[in-house]
C-alpha cells in the first residue's frame, strides 16, 4: 500500500449528514449552505461568510469585489498554488510578486516594504495584496496589514491552507488584518466539501457583493431592485456574475467535516511534532515553528540541501517511491510557470523562492496518517538521504 501525501477523512458522521440532504427537498439553494456559512463565521468570529464551489472561484469573485480590474496590479507570493494570481489575471490585471521569507516561506514583510517603496516612486502600487499562508501557518498579517494600510493597499489572505490554524491566539480568518480572508474545502486541505472554498469578511458590502457574484449578479432581494418590480417572480441581474454556487450536499459534508476541525488541527500538530523530533540533528531541516501562532499543519515540508548531499531531489522522490512514499512539492515558483514566464519574469528578482524550491518537498501529511505509516516515512526518508 502506497503513502499519499495528502488525503480525507471521511467519518460514518460525514456520510449520514450527505445521505440526508440526497433525500431531502434541496440538493442545492436549501437551508445547508447557509448553516456551514454561519458555522465558519463562527468558528473564525467573523461576521459574514459566502460559500462557493472553489476557493478558486472565491478569490475570483474577492478580487472582483474589491474592484480589481483592467490596468490595475495584484501581488502575491510566488510559492504557492497557481491559483493566487490566476485570480487577478482573471479580471483583467496584471500580477506580480513578492519574495518570500526563508525561514516561512510565506511574503516577506521585508521584501514587501522594498517593493512598495519602490512601487510608490514609480507610481505603479497594486490595488491588492494575497499573502498565502503557506502549509497552514499564518503570515506576518500585523506587519502585512499595516504596510497596506500606509499605502492604501485591500488585502485578501489565501487561507486555503490554514483552516483551524491562529494567528496571534485568534482564529486565521478574522480578518483583523485584511479584507477577505479565502478557505478551501478540496480533499488534500484540511476540511473538505469535495470541491468547495469560503470568502470571510467583516464588511457587510463586500459580501454582499460576492454573494451577488457567485450567482449570476442577480438579486431577489425587492429593497434593492434598480427597476420597478414587476411582480412576485420579479428579479434582477445588476451585475456579471457566475454560477460559483457550493450545493447542500457538499456543504453537509463541509459542515460535518467542520464539527472536527479541532481534533484535525490536533492531529496534524501531533503528526509534525513527531517528524520534528525524529528529523532533529539530522540532514533533513524542519519546518519553523512560530509563536503565538498555530499551523494548521496542511503540509509538513522539508528541506535539504541537495547540493552537499549524494543523492539528487528527483532521486529521492524516486526511492521513497518505490518503498511506497509519495512525496510532493509545493510548490513550482508560479513565476516559472510557461504562461507567467512568457510575461518576463526574472527568476533572480526572487532568490529565496528559488533557493526554496532547490531544497523544499512535502513529506506525508494527513489526520489518519497511523503512527505505523509515519515510521514508514521517517525511516524511508532517513535511509534514503543516507544510501549513495
Ligand atoms: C488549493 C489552493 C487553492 C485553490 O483551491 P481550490 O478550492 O482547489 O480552488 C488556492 N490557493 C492555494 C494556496 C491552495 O493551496
Amino acid at each position: 500500500m502506497v503513502i499519499p501525501y495528502a488525503r480525507q477523512s471521511i467519518s460514518k458522521q460525514d456520510l449520514n449528514a450527505v445521505a440526508e440532504v440526497l433525500q431531502s427537498d434541496y440538493l442545492t439553494q436549501g437551508p445547508v449552505v447557509p448553516a456551514f456559512e454561519e458555522a465558519v463565521a463562527r468558528l473564525v468570529a467573523a461576521k459574514f461568510a459566502v460559500a462557493g464551489n472553489s476557493a478558486t472561484s472565491m478569490l475570483h469573485i474577492a478580487c472582483l469585489a474589491l474592484g480589481v480590474t483592467t490596468g490595475d496590479l495584484v501581488w502575491t507570493s510566488p510559492i504557492s498554488f497557481v491559483a493566487s494570481a490566476n485570480c487577478a489575471l482573471y479580471c483583467g490585471a496584471e500580477i506580480d510578486f513578492v519574495d518570500i521569507d526563508s525561514e516561512t516561506f510565506n511574503i516577506s514583510p521585508v521584501a514587501l516594504a522594498a517593493k512598495l517603496e519602490l512601487a510608490k516612486k514609480s507610481n505603479r502600487l497594486p490595488k491588492v495584496i494575497i499573502p498565502v499562508h503557506m502549509g497552514g501557518q499564518s503570515c506576518d498579517m500585523q506587519a502585512i496589514g499595516s504596510l497596506a494600510q500606509q499605502y492604501g493597499i485591500k488585502v485578501i489572505e489565501d487561507a486555503s491552507h490554514a483552516i483551524g490554524g491562529s494567528y496571534n491566539s485568534q482564529r486565521i480568518g478574522n480578518c483583523a488584518h485584511s479584507d477577505i480572508t479565502i478557505f478551501s474545502f478540496h480533499p488534500v486541505k484540511i476540511i473538505t466539501s469535495g470541491e468547495g472554498g469560503m470568502a470571510i469578511t467583516q464588511d457587510e458590502s463586500l459580501a454582499h457583493k460576492m454573494r451577488m457574484l457567485r450567482s449570476h449578479g442577480i438579486t431577489r432581494d425587492a429593497t434593492e431592485f434598480e427597476f420597478a418590480n414587476d411582480g412576485p417572480w420579479y428579479y434582477e441581474q445588476q451585475e456579471l456574475g457566475f454560477n460559483y454556487r457550493l450545493t447542500d450536499v457538499a456543504a453537509a459534508l463541509g459542515l460535518s467535516q467542520l464539527q472536527r476541525i479541532d481534533s484535525f488541527i490536533h492531529q496534524r500538530n501531533s503528526i509534525a511534532s513527531r517528524y520534528s523530533e525524529a528529523f532533529a540533528s539530522t540532514l533533513v531541516v524542519t519546518p519553523h515553528i512560530a509563536s503565538k501562532s498555530i499551523s494548521a499543519f496542511h503540509l509538513y515540508i522539508a528541506r535539504c540541501d541537495f547540493e552537499k548531499l549524494s543523492v539528487t531531489r528527483v532521486q529521492l522522490f524516486q526511492r521513497m517511491k518505490d518503498m511506497g512514499v509519495l512525496l510532493n512539492l509545493h510548490y513550482i515558483p508560479i513565476y516559472r510557470q510557461p504562461y507567467f514566464a512568457k510575461m518576463g519574469f526574472d527568476p533572480k528578482a526572487f532568490p529565496n523562492a528559488e533557493r526554496y524550491y532547490e531544497q523544499a518537498f512535502s513529506i506525508p501529511m494527513y489526520a489518519d496518517l497511523t503512527e505505523t505509516d509515519q515510521n514508514t516515512v521517517i525511516s524511508s526518508l532517513l535511509n534514503a538521504l543516507s544510501t549513495q
